[in-house]
């Protein structure tokens, strides 16, 4: 089922609600996420997922850096100060 474009990736692939903190550390803003994305980040909060996915998933990282290249909202902003750090 389509809820639209992840936001960290820009896919449209089987696109789903991700708590942007997990629902379990009380966050309660939700975004779309791929399910790859959303897989991969699992509970981990924003900047911890990012970081660990430069290191670790260079195939993801770059499509998120490509997609939110530019932009201006919170995620966005996340991952332009990862990619510089
Ligand atoms: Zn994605």
């Amino acid at each position: 089922m389509g809820r639209g474009v992840c936001k960290y990736c820009g896919s449209t692939w089987k696109t789903e609600k991700d708590h942007v903190i997990a629902r379990s550390k009380g966050g309660r803003k939700t975004v779309s996420a791929c399910a790859a994305c959303n897989q991969s980040k699992g509970d981990k909060p924003p900047m911890v997922w990012l970081r660990w996915l430069k290191k670790n998933d260079s195939y993801r990282w770059n499509r998120i850096v490509q997609y939110n290249y530019g932009r201006k909202n919170p995620i966005a902003k996340k991952v332009q100060k990862v990619r510089d750090e």
